[in-house]
């Protein structure tokens, strides 16, 4: 298993990013003697001979979107190469280990929940000496079932292998210019428990630093191979406030021309609105916030820590530093009716954030995985409705049957509007008529341009989100 390509590591989809949670993995490999390859299948997946040549193929799933994709992936691996062993590790692998170890189609021989790079080297050890996987704490596999492994690891620096270039990947869109972005980690998981969030099931509150050294080594090196932009990846970049502005400070030291983005919860927006300055002088130019809903009854419900208004106050706050702040939303929950939706368009439209949002966040629909807290709650239980066909989420269903109906209606309005680069406040306009129309019982009109979209924030050009179902195109790429 030490030769060269006998390990096969895989990249799902990282949001159109280049993949830090399969490189790692490959790092780690590499570090222990075997000479893996690493292929992403969201820019260049394997060739058949590749997968047929692997002994170990080692699949990568940090989000929904990625184990869609995974799970077609690991059912053309049994085609192509049925002796080889597969492993996936990454939060949605650990949730679906089920699903995965279904014994009809077998498409996991074992999974790595929580931090899996240490445990998968022991694995492939184990493998390569002929010695008995099952034995290796960590590894759960048809016949048993380990917890995450939630411990800090001594990273190696990160190593992309053959990855293609910077160019692959999504670039920042800012100004009406584009420039090369790459993508830095520095904590995995989170502190905090937010009810519909994988993370909390996998991490338990708990989030783990990446050493400093592989940090910077990681920024250096997609520098100097052109990036202008850096993406902090955290779940929560601001769990560790202080580390975090001075990993950016100095960034901007080192290279004053870098740009930054991040996710923070509106809650640590307004808690640290007093570093938002720093941030923002030290090249931030926007952060993506989990803001989820404006009804106070479903943030709530989802133990979000914020409130509506608090969401405009973390705009504000942003703002006034000179940073953009991409709000993200759940639109579709059991508990939010059409007049939640209205008044989420108005918000926009109001705020100014028509051209602050990707428009598949007005379709997305509250995702519960197995696992998910989500599954115990009792105000979710009267609503579930079983295990969806992909095998890979609960189904729901409104008691509203015209909000399922609408939300059907908005993810083909984006489905189509992503395939055809439409102008975001044109689908803004079409979502609000196709609100309009359900709500009247009318047929769709001509939509009206909102008056008053506001400023077209940065962002990067990737356009689809963790928790969306897959589009055919990226289907077709497996
Ligand atoms: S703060 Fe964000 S990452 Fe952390 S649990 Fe809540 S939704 Fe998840």
């Amino acid at each position: 298993m030490r030769d060269s390509g006998e390990i096969l590591v895989v990249s799902c989809y990282e949001l159109g990013r280049p993949p830090v949670g399969a490189a790692m993995p490959f790092s780690w490999l590499k570090r222990a003697g075997f000479h893996p390859t690493l292929r992403d299948l969201a820019v260049q997946g394997p060739q058949d001979a590749e997968i047929a040549r692997a002994k170990l193929i080692v699949v990568s799933t940090p989000m929904h979107t990625a184990l869609r994709l995974g799970s077609a992936f690991a059912e053309r691996v049994r085609r192509v190469n049925p002796e080889s062993k597969v492993v996936f590790h990454g939060l949605y692998a650990w949730l679906n280990r089920g699903h995965l170890f279904a014994r009809d189609a077998r498409r996991a021989d074992f999974v790595i929940g929580g931090e899996p790079e240490e445990v998968l080297v022991a694995l492939a050890e184990a493998l390569d000496a002929g010695g008995d996987p099952e034995a290796i704490a960590g590894v759960s596999s048809q016949h048993r079932r380990e917890p995450p492994v939630l411990k800090r690891l001594d990273s190696p620096k990160i190593d992309r292998g053959e990855l293609p270039g910077l160019e692959s990947y999504a670039r920042l869109k800012v100004d009406g210019a584009e420039r090369f972005a790459g993508v830095v980690e520095s904590t995995r998981g989170c502190k905090h428990l937010c009810r519909h969030c994988p993370i909390p099931p996998v991490y338990r509150g708990r989030f783990f630093g990446v050493p400093d050294e592989v940090v910077f080594d990681s920024a250096a090196r997609q520098i100097e191979a052109g990036a202008a932009h850096l993406t902090f990846s955290d779940p929560d970049f601001l769990n560790g406030p202080t580390r975090a502005l001075k990993i950016l400070e100095r960034l901007h030291r080192e290279a004053p021309f870098l740009t930054f983005d991040f996710t923070a919860k509106i809650e640590h927006l307004i808690r640290y609105r007093h570093l938002l300055p720093s941030f923002g002088r030290a090249g931030t130019i926007f952060v993506v916030s989990a803001a989820e809903s404006l009804s106070e009854r479903v943030l709530t419900l989802l133990d979000k820590g914020h409130s509506a208004e608090q969401i405009r106050e973390a705009v504000r706050a942003c703002r006034r530093a000179g940073i953009s702040v991409r709000p993200t939303w759940v639109p579709f929950t059991p508990w939010s009716g059409l007049d939640d939706y209205a008044e989420l368009l108005s918000f926009l439209e109001r705020e100014g954030l028509v051209y602050s949002i990707e428009p598949v966040q007005l379709a997305i629909r509250l995702l519960v995985p197995p696992g998910s807290a989500l599954v115990d709650f009792p105000q979710m239980r009267p609503h579930l409705k079983g295990i969806g066909e992909d095998g890979l989420s609960h189904r729901w269903e409104h008691p509203d049957p015209a909000v399922d109906r609408l939300q059907l209606r908005v993810m083909e309005l984006v489905v189509k509007a992503a395939a055809d680069s439409q102008d975001e406040a044109l689908t803004f306009a079409r979502v609000q008529e196709a609100l309009r129309a359900i709500r009247e019982g009318d047929p769709e009109g001509r939509p009206v341009l909102p008056a008053s979209p506001g400023p077209r924030a940065p962002g990067l050009s990737e356009n689809w989100f963790c928790c969306a179902e897959p589009t055919e195109t990226q289907l077709s790429g497996i």
